[in-house]
């Protein structure tokens, strides 16, 4: 099943219903790499011809996150941005807080041997996040 289905499946099964708009978020959230703030999403579906406002794609967004399909990242920074929550192909991120733009580090860097041995017995981890800022070579300079 792609990734896609796999989300459409889990808007179901939590009693929500798939509409085009909740559909069109999830697509641009799962085509990108990067985390996509409302304003990002709102112009790439506009540019594929759907009919949206950005109303709507905050309160779609709301729901994604509300029913834990979907995260808030790079609190730090003035806008909010989004990804979808992928388990273990999860991605963490360096947030440059001049221009906003995120690149992807190469791995976890939350080892699971780590968490094991600080986190207390019979604690089961479900998630963690891990987010780094600062300024990229531009925004440096
Ligand atoms: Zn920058
Ligand atoms: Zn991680």
């Amino acid at each position: 099943m792609s990734v896609r289905n796999i989300f459409y499946r889990s808007i179901k099964s939590r009693g929500l219903r798939l509409t085009a708009q909740r559909k069109a978020v999830i697509d641009c959230l799962v085509a990108s790499k990067k985390p996509l703030s409302a304003e990002d999403i709102y112009l790439h579906v506009q540019r594929r011809g759907l009919g949206i406002n950005l109303a709507t794609v905050y309160r779609t967004l709301d729901t994604l996150v509300e029913s834990g399909l979907a995260e808030r990242v790079g609190m730090e920074l003035h806008r909010a941005y989004y990804t979808l929550c992928r388990g273990r192909k999860h991605l963490h991120h360096f947030f440059c807080k001049g221009c906003g733009n995120s690149y992807d580090l190469p791995h976890c860097p939350v080892k699971e041997r780590t968490t094991e041995d600080l986190i207390p017995e019979a604690f089961t981890v479900t998630s963690h996040r891990y987010e780094v800022y600062g300024y990229c070579g531009k925004c440096s300079s």
